[in-house]
């Protein structure tokens, strides 16, 4: 037996990040119990993982409680673009909540370390340029974007008062927007928008005038990001984990029509409520605390994207 492997939960493994992380984790030799009530996952996203035998998949909503014996907590469990997690906002809020206290319940009574995969989005429309750790944030309480910006800082907010109330064993990162394969085709995310739009030779829809900016992390750097985050000593963060480059959504566009060779032109349309104008990480912390740096630059990630995204539409 192997004396190093632990036991793993991740909450919305399924989904396109959790389907990385457990894929990574199982290479690392541990074994995983991944927990998905597949609203925005899929089965498809972990299909090659289900021969392994250290690979389990559970049908639970994280909203009702699990106990299982772990070692290890990731709570991805949330739908992450705004399509998504605004058709049922108040299932959105139930899951970042309810969700947090059922895994944070766990995690207290199995003495597991748990990790929170918060967000940008607690940062909201940032005043602060760009945005470090101690920044406190700008966000709407009452917009179409709350149930999931307020729900994500809920969730923070429950992290540490479990952990200063019953010590548990907690970390916490805020993830900046991430692209990469298994993205769903539909996932109205700018990244996959983009690239199936300009693979089907499709107008590329920008939302406002294409001068708001964000900075884009590749999947696998994420992913190393959350493990060296788990495996860190002393240090709960919370922490910014993302790309500092920064691009506007026009340079977006461009650089994926040239990349995909597509005949696409540029449709503008009206920008979404509350759609944050700048986001860009601070990542200091990260580079000092977990000796982390993300390592794949846009051009080289959005062609291992579009790749994946030629198989499947
Ligand atoms: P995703 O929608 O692909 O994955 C979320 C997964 O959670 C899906 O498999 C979904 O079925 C599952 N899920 C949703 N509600 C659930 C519930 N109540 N019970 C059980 N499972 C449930 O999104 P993603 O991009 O992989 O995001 C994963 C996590 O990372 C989310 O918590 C998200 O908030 C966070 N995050 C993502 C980004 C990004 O750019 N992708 C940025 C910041 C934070
Ligand atoms: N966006 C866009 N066209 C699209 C989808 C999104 O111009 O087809 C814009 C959106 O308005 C936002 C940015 O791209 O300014 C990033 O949107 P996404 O939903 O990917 O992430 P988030 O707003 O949560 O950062």
């Amino acid at each position: 037996m192997n004396i190093t492997r632990k036991r793993i939960l991740v909450s919305g493994g399924a989904g396109f990040i959790g389907s990385h992380l457990c894929e990574r984790l199982l290479n690392e030799g541990h074994e995983v119990l991944c927990l998905d009530n597949f609203f925005t996952g899929a089965k498809e996203n972990v299909v090659h993982l289900l021969e392994n035998p250290y690979f389990e998949l559970i049908r639970h909503d994280i909203t009702q409680p699990f106990f299982a014996e772990v070692d290890q907590i990731y709570n991805l469990a949330c739908p992450a673009s705004p399509v998504h997690y605004q058709y049922n906002a108040i299932k959105t809020i139930k899951t970042s909540v309810m969700g947090a206290i059922n895994m944070l319940g766990m995690a207290k009574r199995v003495n597991a370390r748990i990790l929170q995969a918060s967000t940008s989005e607690i940062y909201g429309t940032p005043t602060v340029h760009p945005q470090e750790e101690g920044y406190w944030g700008n966000v709407n309480p009452i917009g179409i974007r709350s149930c999931y910006d307020e729900g994500k800082r809920c969730a923070e907010t429950l992290f540490m008062d479990y952990h200063r109330q019953h010590q548990v064993d907690i970390k916490i990162i805020r993830i900046f927007n991430t692209y990469g394969p298994r993205m769903h085709p539909q996932d109205g995310r700018v990244v996959s928008n983009f690239i199936v739009q300009a693979l089907r030779n499709e107008d590329i829809t920008i939302y406002g005038d294409g001068t708001q900016t964000r900075s884009f992390q590749y999947v696998d750097d994420l992913v190393d990001g959350m493990v060296r985050m788990m495996h860190s000593h002393a240090f709960i963060g919370p922490v910014n984990i993302g790309n500092p480059v920064e691009f506007t959504m026009l340079q977006l566009a461009e650089k994926v029509i040239e990349l995909t060779h597509s005949k696409s032109s540029i449709r503008f349309m009206p920008l979404p409520q509350d759609d944050p104008k700048q986001r860009q990480p601070n990542i200091e912390l990260a580079q000092q605390r977990l000796s982390w740096t993300p390592k794949i630059q846009l051009d080289e990630g959005l062609r291992k994207t579009i790749g994946y995204f030629e198989k499947i539409v």
